[in-house]
Formats: C-alpha cells, structure tokens, sequence
C-alpha cells in the first residue's frame, strides 16, 4: 500500500485547501432544492436537475461530459385516503408509496409489527385478506446492528402472506409520512396499495383497533398515473495519465422524493459528489494516474433505474472499474461522522481503516452486503463498492430520520457537514485512483453468488429477473 498523503501531500494538501476555502457545495444545494425542486423521477425538476448539473461539471473542466438518457416506468402522485370503519369511524392523513396502484380496498386491519421474517412466521395465515399495519424501521434508537430490512422486503412478506393492502408507518413522531417506492423492477405498480403515515398516525390506528368492541376496518382508496419517462444520468470525468483505462467511479443519486426537498436523501451526496469533482480536476492533470469518472443518477429513489442502465450500457467497462464510491446521504449531519461501508469486498475493510489512519482522519469502516442504492448494480458484477454515509450520530431519530418525509429540507444541511464529507470523499478518490498497490480485485460469478445468497438476496433477484447479472460478463 501506498498512502497519498505520504507520497503526494502537496495534492492532497491542495484539495482540502480549496474545499476549506469554498461555499460551493452549500450553493449547490441550495440551488438544488430551493431554486429546482424535489427531483422526483421523471418530473420536469429532475429533467432541470440534470442540465444544472451537467453545467456544473462543464464549468469544473470535467472531460466528456453528458447527459446518458434512461427510460423507465414513472409514476405520478394522486390522491391517498385512509378511513377507519369500525369500531369507529375516523380518517387519517396517508400518502401512497411511489407506485402504488389506483384502487380502493377495504379490510380488518392486522398488526405485524416490524414486519420481519419471525413476525410474518408467527402471524401465519391471519395476515391473509387483511390490511398490514407495519414499522418501517426494524432498529430502535442507537442500534444499528443486526438485520435492517428494507421497505420492499417487507411489503414482499406481506404479499406473500395474501395480505389485502400495507401500511407504512414512521417509527418517527413528528407528524411526518413516510414514503418510499415500491415499483415492481421495470417501474410497474405494486402488487397491493401501500400507503405511508405518520408515527402518530400508525400509533392512533393500533391504539383504537386494540380498544375493543368488534374488529378494527380500514377502507383505502388511491388515485395515481403511470407513464414512461426518460430521465438522464449526468456524467463527466478526469482522464488518467498514465493508466486511462483504469476506471474509479463516484456517484451519487440526484433524484428526490417527492413529497420532500430531497435535501438529505440525496441532494447533499449529489452536492458532496459535484465538490469532490471540483477540487480533483484542479489539481495538475499530469499527476492522477488513473481516470476519475463521475456520474449523477436519476431515478434511483423508485428503483435504482439510472444505475441499473448505466452499468448495462457500459457493461465493457466492468473489468477495468477499479472501485465504486457511492455516496447517497454523505454530507448529511453535523460533519465528522462519515462512514464507509464496503459492499461486496470485505477485504477491503482493513485497507480503507489504514487509510484513514494514515490521512489522520480516521471513519468507521465496516463491510454489509446489501441491494439499496446505486452501488448495488456494481457490487452484483463484482465490482467492490463503497457508500460514504454521514449518519447524524447526535439524532435521536431511528432510521432514515428526516430522510423520505417532508421534513429532509435543506435547512438540515450545512456547509460544515458538506465540507467534511467532500474533504473524506475526494481523499478516497485520490488514495484508489494513485495507489498501485490498491488490494481491491473483481469478483467472478460464484463469489457473488455466494454474498447474494448469504444476505438473502436470491430470491428478490430471481424474481426481479437479474440473476443473470451476476458477476457480470
Ligand atoms: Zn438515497
């Protein structure tokens, strides 16, 4: 291993300067949710994103720099009630998940607690015809360890089980919904309604339905449009000088959700990933060895879809991408608490903690396979990836936190935690992209399969239809 801020210190020095020196990445979030909008994926904000930000990038001097067109099955937000029937009868506040279908639907409601494999086992055939009430954050306060099931892995069990309709609900008060997609994988409508609601909301629901006096009914009704967009994935990159076909990648999805600023979720990684563009193509040319590319992802809140179709239109490239550095949610918090976490190259933890001893800024690594956001596409051809991730340690808030609510605005964002998570980001950049000695290596079909099957992911991805991705070609 070779360090650079041993061996290239006047780079590495010049780079943290002009990010310390700069408001750049806090005007470009600004820009982004105040001037432009939520994103969302398909709309005409998202479409103004992609030309804001391939104007940023021109402007940094990135070479090739372009919009790559994706088409994909969008989907428009409609009307959402939820009313309950019996014993009582009440309405509440609910917003339907990004790809809901229209319909209407009315049932006995059921409880199925944090909705995890044992809870779906112990409620058995009870779930069937009735609507899911269910947590959408598994961990309490200050536990992240352990399983953290996704949304779709949840509403997966619950249409397996024949649940009627899913409702979301925030394990966050604050009376704040919650959202997230659940597009089937070419952006089709789910299976059954789901729809988000508050912590209040969900906890107002349980509470009556365990009052007594005859079965709790919940009646849902759901509008919604689903069209084909194209939205586009925003490239540029600096070019290696003496091994141009070496490839590191950093990304970050620009897209947001719709019923927020997308400020958090992912306008600060989108503004941290810009930043570390900005400073990487000022230092002298003639000295990054390897080509830095760049790309901002549209579509990635309902289903990943720009990074699934970039990697499938550069799928050549797979063999010479060296390392992919994600950076969904980096440069949220406070600043000074960002976190790696490896997917799909385990043995890469002990390098990454090594750089950061040796940079003098140490972040936590840590390994976890997992499917939810545009490093996945990579890690499933074998590619070692990274998410950088500034999880505000200080929050009292379980999960995502403000993130997919109305609350992820850009008041949350500071120039500080911008600046530190860049500093971090460009820094990896750099160490990857000079590092002859870099560890990292591809993987071939069986190895993956076997971190597929271990974070049982198999089965979604059969039934998505990518199997056949993995470990690519
Ligand atoms: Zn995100």
């Amino acid at each position: 291993m070779t360090w650079v801020t041993d061996t290239n210190t006047d780079l590495e020095r010049q780079l943290i300067a002009d990010i310390w020196t700069s408001e750049e990445p806090y005007l470009n979030l600004l820009e982004l949710c105040d001037g432009i909008g939520n994103r969302w994926a398909g709309s005409e904000s998202e479409r103004r994103a992609a030309e804001f930000l391939r104007a940023k990038l021109d402007a940094y001097g990135l070479a090739n720099v372009r919009l790559e067109p994706v088409s994909f099955g969008a989907w428009e937000r409609g009307e959402a009630v939820l009313l309950m029937t019996a014993p009582v009868e009440k309405s509440f506040s609910c917003v339907a998940l990004p790809y809901c279908p229209a319909g209407e639907v009315e049932a006995e409601l059921i409880d199925v607690g944090e909705g995890e494999e044992d809870d779906f086992a112990r409620l058995g055939d009870a779930v069937r015809g009735r609507i899911a009430v269910c947590a959408a954050e598994t961990n309490p306060v200050g536990r992240s360890a352990g399983k953290l099931s996704h949304r779709t892995d949840k509403l997966r069990r619950a249409v397996d089980a024949g649940a009627a309709a899913f409702i979301f609900v925030n394990q966050n008060p604050g009376l704040l919904h919650i959202t997230g997609g659940i597009a089937g994988p070419g952006g089709e409508p789910a299976p059954i309604i789901g729809v988000g609601v508050s912590w209040e909301t969900g906890s107002a629901i349980l509470r009556l339905a365990a009052r007594g006096g005859g079965p709790a009914r919940l009646r849902l009704k759901t509008g919604g449009r689903f069209f084909t967009a194209t939205a586009h994935n925003v490239v540029g990159e600096i070019p290696g000088a003496t091994r141009p076909d070496e490839l590191v990648l950093a990304g970050a999805h620009y897209d947001g959700h719709d019923i927020s600023q997308g400020a958090l979720d992912d306008g600060a990684g989108t503004v941290v990933c810009l930043e570390a563009a900005r400073v990487l193509a000022a230092l002298p040319r003639d000295r990054i060895a390897r080509t830095l590319r760049f790309v901002l992802f549209c579509a990635e809140e309902v289903g990943l879809f720009g990074s699934w179709a970039y990697t499938a239109a550069h799928e050549d490239e797979a063999a010479r991408t060296r390392f992919v550095l994600n950076l969904d949610t980096a440069g949220r918090g406070r600043g000074g608490s960002e976190a790696l976490t490896l997917t799909g190259a385990p043995d890469l933890v002990d390098y990454f903690r090594a750089h950061g001893g040796a940079a003098k800024y140490d972040y936590p690594v840590r390994h976890n396979f997992n499917a939810h956001s545009d490093h996945f596409p990579y890690a499933l051809r074998g590619i070692p990836t990274g998410t950088l991730s500034s999880p505000d340690d200080k929050s009292t808030l379980v999960g995502r936190g403000w993130g997919h609510t109305e609350a992820d605005t850009v008041d949350k964002a500071s120039l500080r935690g911008l600046q530190m998570a860049a500093m971090t980001a460009a820094r990896i950049l750099l160490q990857v992209a000079q590092d002859d000695d870099f560890p990292g290596r591809r993987r071939g079909r069986d190895e993956v399969l076997a971190q597929v099957r271990e974070a049982g992911l198999e089965d979604p991805l059969r039934r998505a239809g990518r199997l056949d991705l993995i470990g690519g070609r």
